[in-house]
């Protein structure tokens, strides 16, 4: 039988080319990603649609290694997402 062989995605935003992560070779779910805490930190700042009760979860972006080509403090791109924590078993 051949080696499986997965491909993942790798995450990330502009301006300042800042690198958020890279996808789990063995995700839970589809987009499931690795974040770079050593580099940046994220937070989620949840916030009310503008209609119905759901709510949505912005994640706010601080940089924090010093070779980032800008500073950012808690800055929000438009993505959202679920923070979680769990051992996944993969190599990153
Ligand atoms: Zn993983």
């Amino acid at each position: 039988m051949p080696p499986v062989r997965r491909t993942t995605v790798q995450y990330g935003f502009e301006p300042g080319g800042v690198w958020v992560g890279q996808g789990c070779p063995r995700p839970l779910h589809t987009d499931e990603m690795h974040v770079s805490l050593n580099t940046l930190a994220l937070i989620q700042s949840p916030r009310l649609v503008a209609y119905g009760d759901a709510t949505v979860q912005p994640l706010l972006c601080t940089t924090l290694h010093s070779s980032a080509s800008r500073f950012l403090l808690n800055a929000e791109n438009g993505d959202y997402a679920r923070l979680t924590e769990r051992d996944c078993g993969c190599v990153m």
